[in-house]
């Protein structure tokens, strides 16, 4: 021990490597975290936090107009895009001083700067040029923007790292991407005014989602005015006078005032000295983990999107906790990383868990589907045109509740006490049992009788 500066060296101060650092430290290890660009990484600077913000901005123009059909008289509302930014800045900000003092008050040292890795026990750190010799090494850098193929006038195109600070609301943009980013950026731009034109290389948007919640998704956003593009592709990007030309196959030219590519993120493992060390990556280009997060080097671990696992700010932040519980706390702690509730923030909200109607199919033998869609009970009055859909998919066998897909307000909330009854092994049976809460969207979920379809192996063969 005594050779070492620390017994911890984190590269990277976001969601998986502050808790990490922080729950080292509450070990009793001496622990130091490197940052190269804002404390608190993606999920608090770029990612959820900020772009949580931008949804309720987006979701007041829509709750204006409800506002009507139960007797308020709401004057034209208008929007300020520079205030918004400005606020949530502010926030951001709060938050990044919170997170560093989280750090000091667990007596962790955090140096802002680069750090590669020089050896399997040595951290360089960029702007001092610092040798920090480490006992252990977690990695936990996170991901990045993947912009995609380099075509003519690549460098117009914003990622959502630059959207969140853009000085001006686009009055039209084009999204290129159909995941969870792209969907949801498509949402707030459409509902705060822009002119929203989503493209996709794919037959439809959120590849891996359950396939009727990417159909009822897609119409809702339709009907709400964003233009959806699939299996096309930007091929280049002009600037003109007033905004730029995109270029799709066969001669079509839109024009807008931004062009934002979501078109996925990549780990962030270039430069870091992986290969000097013999740190192996997934074919995928994350880094190769066991279930204790520890890599191909015996004293390294790696958590969060750098892994690409399940690219996800819990996720992240339970694999930090674990390794630290593992590595510092004398107690072997795996992650769990099957039935993972998740939301997409649109407009309606997804929120899902588990297995898709398609996945269930190939995985269990005998499968019962119940769904229902139905016109919540607030867009009675207001008028709006709208549906929720939700979806129980179970294995017949069992009965076990195997997953659960919802589309519409609040689903992220929903979505996560979904997710406690799942993780306890519910049964369709147990959601039969419990009483419904009335008048509420969430009641359909108990209230499912019919099955809508039921499917076994061997008849699917
Ligand atoms: C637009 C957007 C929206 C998102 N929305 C959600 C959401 O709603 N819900 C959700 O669960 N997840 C969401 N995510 C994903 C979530 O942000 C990530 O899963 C999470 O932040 C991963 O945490 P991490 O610790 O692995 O990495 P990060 O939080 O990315 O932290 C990595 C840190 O390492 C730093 N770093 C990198 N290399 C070095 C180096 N060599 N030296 C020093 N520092 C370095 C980076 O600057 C960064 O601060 C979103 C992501 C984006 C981009």
């Amino acid at each position: 021990m005594a050779d070492y500066d620390v017994d911890l060296f984190v590269i990277g101060a976001g969601s998986g490597g502050v808790r990490a650092a922080r729950m080292a430290s509450s070990h009793g290890a001496r622990v130091m975290v490197a940052e190269e660009y804002r404390v608190g990484g993606t999920c608090v600077i770029r990612g959820c936090v900020p772009k949580k913000l931008l949804v309720y901005a987006s979701r007041f123009s829509e709750d204006f107009e409800d506002a009507e059909g139960y007797g308020w008289t709401v004057p034209k509302p208008t929007f300020n895009w520079s205030m918004l930014i400005a606020n949530k800045d502010r926030e951001i900000a709060r938050l990044e001083a919170a997170y560093t003092t989280t750090l000091e008050r667990y007596k962790v040292q955090l140096v802002k700067s680069r750090a590669v890795l020089e050896d399997a026990h040595t951290v360089r750190v960029l702007s001092t040029g610092a040798r920090v010799r480490a006992e252990t090494i977690l990695i936990a850098t996170g991901g990045a923007p993947h912009m995609g193929a380099k075509i003519v006038g690549l460098e117009h195109a914003i990622s959502s790292n630059e959207a969140f600070h853009l000085t001006e609301l686009p009055k039209r943009i084009l999204i290129q991407g159909g995941g969870y980013i792209a969907v949801e950026f498509a949402c707030i731009f459409a509902a705060l005014g822009s002119k929203v034109t989503l493209v996709y290389r794919r037959e439809n948007i959120l590849r891996g989602f359950d396939d009727d919640v990417r159909a009822h998704l897609r119409e809702e956003m339709e009907r709400r005015g964003i233009k959806i593009v699939c299996q096309r592709i930007v091929d280049s990007i002009e600037k003109i006078d007033h905004g730029y030309c995109v270029g799709l196959p066969d001669h079509e030219m839109v024009m807008v005032d931004k062009v934002m590519f979501a078109t996925g993120r990549h780990p962030n493992v270039t430069g870091l000295g992986l290969e000097t060390v013999g740190v192996k990556l997934r074919e995928s280009g994350g880094i190769a983990v066991d279930e204790f997060s520890r890599t191909s080097v015996k004293n390294i671990y790696a958590v969060g999107d750098v892994t690409d696992r399940i690219n996800l700010t819990p996720v992240a932040i339970r694999e930090g906790h674990a390794f630290a519980d593992t590595v510092f706390g004398n107690r072997s702690t795996p992650v769990d990383h099957t039935n993972v509730p998740t939301a997409v923030f649109s407009q309606p909200e997804i929120g899902v868990i588990g297995l898709t109607e398609t996945q269930a199919r190939e995985q269990l033998d005998k499968v019962d589907i119940y769904k229902t869609i139905f016109r919540p009970m607030k867009a009675t009055l207001s008028g709006r045109d709208t549906r929720v859909f939700m979806k129980l998919v179970v294995d017949g066998a069992t009965g076990r509740v195997a997953g659960c897909h919802i589309v519409g307000a609040d689903a992220g909330e929903l979505i996560q006490m979904v997710g406690v009854a799942m993780k306890m092994g519910a049964t369709k049976a147990d959601f039969d049992a419990t009483m419904a809460v009335h008048p509420t969207m969430a009641e359909e979920l108990v209230t499912m009788r019919e099955k809508a379809m039921s499917y076994t192996r061997a008849a699917a063969e």
